[in-house]
């Protein structure tokens, strides 16, 4: 159903051996929209981004996916649709572009779909692709997933700008077809060029948020709130 949140956090609070990373964290993404996550090294995306995986449990709060907040295994969420791009480059280096993609969920097709430019790389071990390409494979293969949800960590991180376009005009087209779409970015302006919805934390919190439109004018507003600690 159009306008049902398919991804919420309610006090949503997370970290490691019982110490909060994360506090009181909320969010509420619907099919279609794409909120991106801002703030400084540190400032607690990837431990809520791992909430909201299940990959770390909450200490306070709850996840809910398409209104269901039980606890499930990693396994279970991928077949409900969960799709998580970790900040590792998640490729197997020794094997080609094809049998990367075969291992995962759903059709490799789908992944040409989203990135062309693969198709003539797919023979090659992926150890000898370019970092982009090794990117747009780890994307192209969870998309191909189909999945509801993408929760993507720093999908970006040290690639060349031409490809950080690349993969946030994918990740666009994936929201355009309907998934809810969890994206932590370092680059704050492309985030902001895709985005629907920012939310910028800092030290564990949320604190500041905003329709991505309102704020493309004004990146420094954000950039304010990029004191670590
Ligand atoms: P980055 O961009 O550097 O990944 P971030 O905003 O994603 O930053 P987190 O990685 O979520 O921030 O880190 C939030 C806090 O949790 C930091 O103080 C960090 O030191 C701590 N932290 C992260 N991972 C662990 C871990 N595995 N064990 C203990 N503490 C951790």
């Amino acid at each position: 159903r159009a306008g049902e949140f398919v991804i919420e956090a309610r006090g949503l609070t997370a970290g490691y051996g019982g110490t909060p990373a994360v506090h009181e964290f909320d969010l509420d993404v619907r099919a279609g929209e794409i909120v991106a996550l801002l703030g400084a090294n540190g400032a607690g995306k990837s431990t809520t981004l791992l909430a909201l995986a299940g990959e770390v449990s909450p200490i306070a709060g709850t996840v809910s996916f398409h209104g269901d907040g039980r606890r499930r295994s990693l396994h279970q969420r991928a077949r409900r649709g969960l799709g998580f791009l970790t900040e590792e480059r998640c490729v197997f280096m020794q094997l080609t572009g094809w049998q990367n993609l075969k291992l995962g969920r759903g059709r490799p097709e789908v992944a040409l779909e989203f990135f062309p430019e693969l198709e003539e790389h797919l023979t090659k071990k992926v150890g000898l692709l370019s970092g982009g390409q090794q990117q747009m494979l780890a994307l192209g293969r969870v998309l191909a997933g189909q999945p509801r949800v993408l929760l993507a960590d720093e999908l970006s991180l040290g690639l060349a700008p031409l490809v950080v376009e690349r993969l946030l005009a994918a990740v666009r087209l994936a929201a355009d077809d309907g998934v809810a779409v969890v994206l932590v970015e370092q680059h704050v302006r492309q985030a902001l060029a895709v985005a629907d919805r920012v939310q910028v934390m800092r030290r564990g919190r949320v604190v500041m948020s905003g329709e991505a439109a309102d704020l493309r004018d004004d990146p420094e507003g954000i950039a304010a709130h990029y004191i670590s600690g």
